[in-house]
């Protein structure tokens, strides 16, 4: 006999645990089944997420961001700190427990909604059977719907060979017990970015090799050179043009063998991250016959509405089409299991901000202006700096500044950018105009608190039609 559910969700990160909770809430009958061991053998749920994603890098950057800070700016405050030492060992301590905590709290979170945790590996049969493999041995389940959340994994480079001590992942880049030397990042794309600056700031000398000549394409590119601006300014060598071809451990250092425009280099390092991307995760995940089909990048194909080929399989975060993001994953997983209990449910995937956590932090939501320009849709732009921002200036953090692209004919929020303190809160304001079709003028209108950094984003939306009152209007 097998177990029945209603739902049975395979992959518990920020797509299926959410998945499940909302299914559990809408009075269904739910398992979620994940697979996820720790580099000590215990099970986790929470997925790359919680326990080597968002979660332990933002645990990272705040440590280290309070280190510099501590070590550059202090002494503007007027703050003399005796003699300031890194201890690299509490720190990790901090991560790790901040993961613990987390992780813990989805076991809580499906003990008070009911949802039946599974740890194992699970396989979708024909006919909606989940086989799960676990550390008791192997058991199958029967769903009315299967929700497919198992995400994604580190792309490897064939030429330069993964070994989990000297070249490295996005995990084990977070668990370093020493501070390298000298450290390569292959990609400068948001995880080469967040991890270059965590060790940057404890002190490594970091080398970032981005192959492509632009920085940051998918960023407005006002956004993105004010960005290259400031990184450089904190040390990060970012080198553009610079296709890495190999790299080889050698002792106790990486060799790294990279081609740009002047032709071939190379490169010593203690210890070098491969951050070229994530792909899809399907491993043993569907058995013959289940109707569920693949796009040809490996990612499982699906509707708007996050629904497979095959009946009642429905396929939800990173390992379906769309930006791989945790709030991406969480909001396909909440709309899925609202449509199974027969409820409303949709995602408006035009406004999913992104964020890139470094300092300053980079936000934005829409369209940019690169983006706006090559659709031929008449705009107008309205930018203020954080450097005439009294609240900015007051945390000694006025570098950066907002930026809004709205269309010229009917006054549309199309696009809104910040780099600066807080980029990542603040763009929920953007996020919430825009998913309220908010015009130019409803965000001139709206109170903002004074001082606060949101003024900046009310400052562009008057520096739009030049109305800007703090700042100049250009
Ligand atoms: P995952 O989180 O990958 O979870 C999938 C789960 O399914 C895993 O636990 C896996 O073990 C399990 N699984 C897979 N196959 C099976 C199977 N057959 N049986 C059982 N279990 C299975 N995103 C953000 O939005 N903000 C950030 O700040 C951010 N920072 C990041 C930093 C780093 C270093 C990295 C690597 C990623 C970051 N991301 C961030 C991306 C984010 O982690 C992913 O978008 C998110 O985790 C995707 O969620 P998911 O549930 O689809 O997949
Ligand atoms: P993302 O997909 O945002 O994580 O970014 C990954 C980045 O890695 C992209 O900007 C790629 O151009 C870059 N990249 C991929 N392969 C290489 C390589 N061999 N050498 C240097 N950069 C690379």
């Amino acid at each position: 006999m097998s177990d029945v559910y209603d739902v049975i969700v395979i992959g518990a990160g920020p797509a299926g645990y959410p998945a499940a909770i909302r299914a559990a809430q809408n009075k269904l009958k739910v398992a979620c089944v994940d697979e996820w061991q720790n580099t000590d053998g215990t099970y986790a749920f929470g997925g790359t997420c919680l326990n080597a994603g968002c979660i332990p890098s933002k645990a990272l950057l705040e440590s280290s961001e309070l280190f510099q800070r501590a070590k550059d700016e202090f002494a503007v405050h007027g703050i003399k700190v005796g003699s300031l030492a890194l201890d690299l060992g509490a720190m990790q301590k901090r991560r790790a427990s901040v993961v613990k905590t987390m992780t813990n709290g989805i076991n809580t979170l499906f003990k008070a909604n009911g949802v039946v945790g599974i740890q194992g590996h699970g396989r979708l049969l024909p006919g909606n059977k989940v086989v799960v493999k676990g550390a008791d041995g192997e058991k199958t389940l029967e769903a009315k719907n299967v929700i497919l959340a198992s995400g994604s994994v580190p792309v490897r480079l064939r030429s330069v060979p993964h070994d989990g001590k000297y070249i490295v992942d996005s995990w084990n880049a977070l668990e370093f017990d020493a501070v390298p030397k000298r450290l390569g990042v292959i990609g400068a794309g948001v995880i080469g970015l967040e991890l270059g600056s965590v060790w940057r700031r404890l002190g490594s000398e970091v080398v970032v090799l981005e192959a492509l000549e632009q920085f940051l394409p998918m960023v407005d590119q006002t956004i993105a050179k004010e960005a290259q601006r400031h990184f450089k300014k904190q040390g990060l060598d970012i080198k553009l043009g610079a296709k890495v071809s190999s790299a080889a451990v050698s002792g106790k250092a990486v060799d790294v063998l990279y081609t740009d425009g002047q032709g071939d280099h190379s490169l010593q390092v203690e210890k070098l991250i491969v951050a070229v991307g994530r792909r899809p995760y399907t491993q043993e995940l569907l058995a013959e016959g289940t109707g569920v089909e693949l796009d040809e990048r490996g990612f499982i194909k699906v509707d708007e509405h996050c629904k497979t080929n095959a009946p009642n399989v429905w396929a939800v975060g990173d390992v379906v089409r769309g930006p791989m993001l945790a709030h991406k994953g969480k909001e396909e997983g909440v709309m899925v299991a609202d449509l199974i209990a027969g409820n409303y449910g949709e995602v408006n995937y035009k406004v999913i901000p992104s964020v890139i956590y470094t300092a300053p932090e980079i936000a934005w939501v829409g369209q940019t202006e690169e983006q706006v320009k090559a659709s031929a849709r008449p705009y107008k732009v309205g930018t203020f700096p954080f450097a005439a921002s009294g609240r900015a200036r007051a945390m000694e953090a006025a570098a950066g500044m907002a930026k809004i692209v709205s269309a010229k004919d009917d006054d549309e929020v199309l696009g809104i950018h910040v780099i600066g303190p807080m980029a990542g809160e603040l763009i929920s304001e953007a996020v919430l105009a825009m998913e309220y079709s908010a015009s130019t003028e409803d965000i001139q209108r709206t109170i903002h608190a004074h001082p606060t950094l949101s003024e900046a984003i009310h400052e562009a939306a008057l520096n739009v039609d030049k109305k800007a009152i703090d700042g100049l209007n250009r």
